[in-house]
C-alpha cells in the first residue's frame, strides 16, 4: 500500500474514533454567548468569528465523514465503473439533503435563480472521476444522437478555448461549461457536487466577476462547505481503493471522454496521469483539507473531531 493511501486510511480510522466521542467532546459544543461586559469589541468580534467558523468546520467535517462512509458502503461489494458512479449518486443525495437542511435553517438571501448561468460560464469547474462517470452514463442514457453531437462540439470548443491556458486563471472571456444549454444545466440531476454547493448572495457581483474577471462573489459558505466536505470524503475513499483520485476539469475531461473508448475510460478510472492527464488536478482535495485544518487551528478548533449530525439531516 502506498504511503499516501496508508495516511488516508489512518486518518479515516482516526475520524471514526473521533466521531464516537464527538457528542461528549466540549470542543464541538456551541460556544457560550459572548458577555458584552467581559469582552472588548475586538474580542467580541473574534468570538463571533470563531463561533461562525466552528459551525463551518463542523458542517465540512460532517460532510466529509458522511461522504466517505456512503462511498465506502457503495464500494464495499464492488469497485467497478458502475459502482463508482453509484457512489457519486449516493453522496450527492446526502449533499442535497444537507444543503436543504442548512438553507432552511439559516435562510440565506441567495440570488441564484433558474436561467442565471454566470457561474457556469467560467472555466475550471471540477468533478471527481466517479462524478464524471455518472455524467457520462446519464449522457449515454438520455441524450439522443443530435444532442450528443452538439455536446461533443461544445466540449471541443471549450478545450480549444482553454488550450495552453491555466483553467484557474481569471479571465474576462465567457467559457461556457459544455453541459450548459439554453442557460440551463443539461445534466442537472447528476451535476457535480461543486455545482450543487456553489451559490451567490449577489447577482451583481456575479455579473461583475463574469464581465471583468475581477471581484469576489459573496456566497453563503455553509452550502459550499457541505459540497466541499462531501467531495473530499468521496475522494478519500477513492484514494483508499487506489483508484484515480484526481479532480478533473469538467470541460476538458468531457472532451476527452466523449471521444474515448469505454476500455480507455475504465483504465483511466484506475490510473491517474493517463487519458485524463490534461484535465487532472491531483492536489485539490488535499489542499482544501489542509487549508480547513490550518484555519481551524488558528481559531483553536479541533477540526479532527467530527460533530454529531444535526437531527433529521443524516442520510438514510
Ligand atoms: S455541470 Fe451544469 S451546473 Fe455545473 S457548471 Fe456545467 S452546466 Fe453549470
Amino acid at each position: 500500500m502506498s504511503r499516501r493511501r496508508q495516511q488516508t486510511r489512518d486518518r479515516l480510522l482516526q475520524d471514526r474514533a473521533a466521531a464516537l466521542k464527538a457528542s461528549a467532546d466540549p470542543a464541538v459544543r456551541p460556544l457560550p454567548p459572548p458577555s458584552p461586559r467581559l469582552q472588548s469589541p475586538s474580542d467580541q468580534g473574534l468570538t463571533i468569528e470563531q463561533a461562525a467558523y466552528r459551525i463551518r468546520v463542523q458542517i465540512f467535517e460532517l460532510s466529509r465523514s458522511v461522504g466517505n462512509a456512503l462511498a465506502a458502503k457503495e464500494l464495499e461489494q464492488s469497485t467497478d465503473v458502475g459502482a463508482l458512479a453509484s457512489s457519486a449518486a449516493r453522496v450527492s443525495v446526502y449533499a442535497d439533503q444537507m444543503i436543504a437542511t442548512v438553507t432552511d435553517r439559516y435562510k440565506p438571501a441567495l440570488d441564484c435563480r433558474e436561467g442565471c448561468s454566470y457561474c457556469c460560464r467560467k472555466p475550471g469547474v471540477l468533478a471527481s472521476v466517479p462524478e464524471l462517470l455518472r455524467i457520462l452514463h446519464h449522457i449515454d442514457s438520455n441524450f439522443d444522437p443530435i444532442a450528443r453531437a452538439a455536446l461533443v462540439q461544445r466540449a471541443q470548443a471549450y478545450a480549444l478555448q482553454m488550450q495552453g491556458r491555466d483553467v484557474n486563471a481569471p479571465t474576462k472571456e465567457t467559457v461556457p461549461c459544455p453541459l450548459l444549454v439554453n442557460e440551463r444545466c443539461s445534466v442537472y440531476k447528476v451535476r457535480p457536487l461543486v455545482c450543487r454547493g456553489y451559490n451567490s448572495t449577489s447577482v451583481e457581483a456575479c455579473r461583475t466577476a463574469h464581465d471583468t474577471g475581477k471581484g469576489l462573489v459573496p456566497i453563503f459558505a455553509l452550502n459550499k462547505d457541505v459540497s466541499d466536505g462531501a467531495t473530499v470524503g468521496l475522494e478519500q475513499q477513492v484514494t483508499v481503493l487506489g483508484w484515480n483520485d484526481a479532480m478533473l476539469d469538467l470541460g476538458r475531461s468531457l472532451n476527452i471522454a466523449l471521444s474515448a473508448s469505454i476500455s480507455d475510460i475504465e483504465d483511466a478510472t484506475q490510473t491517474s496521469g493517463s487519458l485524463f492527464a490534461p484535465s487532472e488536478n491531483k492536489t485539490w482535495a488535499d489542499e482544501l483539507l489542509t487549508a480547513v485544518t490550518k484555519r481551524a487551528r488558528e481559531f483553536g478548533i479541533d477540526s479532527q473531531t467530527a460533530p454529531p449530525p444535526p437531527a433529521g439531516s443524516h442520510p438514510q
